[in-house]
């Protein structure tokens, strides 16, 4: 059994819809993970914060938007009328449900429920299609297997039973289409998995399933060893290990969610990234195999706070880190980047939600200092501390860029640093110097999917 996730660029219009149902196996059962057409979840998003604040003839005026974008897609789709009738029926009746949930006093479990419909959508459409072109396709609803424990992390144990049944009522079937993104929480109420979250939904699946293969289908050739929209003559890479890409998509490569790697890891199973509007090339495979030493990629990760925390007790007496993570444990903030000196603490972090709460908790016993609008670089590759000169020749490279925290040791596979955002491009450009010059003839990619994560 294979996994296929088709994010959101490879299912944003009737034909790319089309190319999807091409790009199916033929001989073999197939899971299809689909996302929400490109821009849905945003307009979805968008329509709940126009109803929680009041404005719902906006909200209802942006319903009507999506509402008809689906119904063009709908009418380009499908060959037949009676095809073109049904999915258009499928599309108004979902539609209604978010307009009944805006005029009936809307709640935050309403908001939930209208997020879901993106991914309900495109998979429906793309059901009817696979129905319509004769396929033996089946629909499994995620909202049937999917569900997360009450720390947000997958139920296995849930998910596995109720996904094998499902398979195993539908016999006949050998392509199972079913959403990503959208899950039930420990009370069964419609939740998500975040987002991007429609990768991370393939992995599980994947695990689940035992998947000889979880292919993940965007647009662009695979992992590039540099930011594209920044830099210049970036190459796809064909091979990362499993460690190597975790790295990668937590520190900023936003072509994977940052969870999909464990469930595969821990199973041993392949992930393969693809490019639906270039089948053909072989894309990144992801997998236990460590191929060549050396720095392989550089990704940014931006939107970061650097928090420094000064021990007013004048030294890092012992307990005191203790002290400084109890806080950040309470309020749930993870931390990416952590220095130490004699009397003080550099760490970042991404979530600001709890910011003020934990800057507070510090203050009763540290003095703390924020700043804001930092970014994470992060050289990737396979580089053990008793190896030489790979240190030196990234700060060699990095000479004119002020940087503000250096982590390096944690694993052999990461060299991050943190430099202020104004100076994030110049970085990555300069760093493109550790790679060979290659060229490329046309770009391969349009716009990358990436805005999400
Ligand atoms: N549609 C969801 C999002 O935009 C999930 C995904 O695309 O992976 O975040
Ligand atoms: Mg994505």
């Amino acid at each position: 059994m294979k996994v296929l996730k088709f994010g959101g660029t490879s299912v944003g219009n009737a034909e790319r819809l089309r190319t999807v149902s091409t790009l199916l196996p033929e001989n073999e059962p197939t899971i299809v993970v689909l996302s929400a057409m490109a821009g849905i979840t945003n307009g979805l998003i968008e329509i709940t914060e126009l109803a929680q604040s009041g404005k719902m003839l906006d909200a209802i005026e942006k319903t009507k938007a999506l509402e008809d974008k689906h119904i063009k897609t709908a009418e380009e789709l499908f060959e037949t009328k009676m095809y073109r009738k049904r999915g258009e029926e499928f599309i108004s009746n979902l539609f209604l449900r978010i307009l009944s949930r805006l005029i009936d006093g809307f709640s935050q479990a309403d908001s939930r429920n209208i997020v879901a419909l993106g991914e309900q959508l495109s998979v429906g459409l793309f059901h009817m299609l696979l129905t319509e072109q004769r396929k033996k396709a089946a629909y499994i609803p995620a909202l049937e297997y999917m569900r997360v424990d009450k720390d947000g992390e997958p139920d296995y144990f849930y998910i596995e039973q109720n996904l094998k049944r499902l398979l195993h009522t539908n016999p006949f079937a050998s392509i199972y289409v079913t959403e990503g993104f959208i899950c039930r929480d420990a009370n069964g109420l419609v939740d998500n998995l975040g987002r991007g979250g429609s990768d991370f939904t393939a992995a599980i699946i994947g695990h689940v399933v035992n998947a000889t293969e979880v292919q993940i289908w965007t647009d662009i050739d695979g992992v590039h060893n540099n930011d594209p929209r920044y830099v210049t003559n970036t190459f796809p890479l064909r091979q990362l290990s499993y460690d190597e890409a975790a790295e990668l998509a937590y520190f900023g490569a936003k072509i994977l969610h940052p969870q999909t790697i464990q469930p595969c890891r821990a199973k041993g199973i392949p992930v393969v990234l693809k490019n639906t509007l270039n089948p053909t090339d072989k894309g990144t495979v992801i997998s236990s195999v460590q191929s060549l030493r050396g720095i392989k990629a550089v990704a940014a990760k931006d939107g970061i706070t650097a928090i420094n925390i000064k021990s007013s007790r004048m030294l890092l007496a012992y307990g005191f880190l203790q002290k400084v993570f109890e806080i950040f444990n309470t309020y749930k903030t993870p931390v990416d980047m952590i220095t130490t000196s004699e009397v003080s603490i550099s760490l970042t972090i991404d979530n600001t939600s709890q910011l003020n709460e934990i800057a507070n908790a510090l203050s009763r016993f540290a003095h703390v200092e924020v700043e804001r609008n930092q970014t994470i670089i992060c050289v990737v590759g396979d580089f053990p501390a008793s190896y030489k000169g790979y240190v030196a020749m990234i700060f060699e490279c990095l000479r004119e860029v002020p940087i503000r925290m250096i982590s390096y040791g944690g694993s052999p596979n990461n060299i991050s640093f943190l430099v202020d955002s104004h100076y994030k491009v110049q970085a990555l450009r300069m760093l493109q110097q550790l790679f060979p010059a290659v060229t490329i003839d046309k770009p391969r990619y349009q716009n990358i999917e990436t805005d999400t994560l």
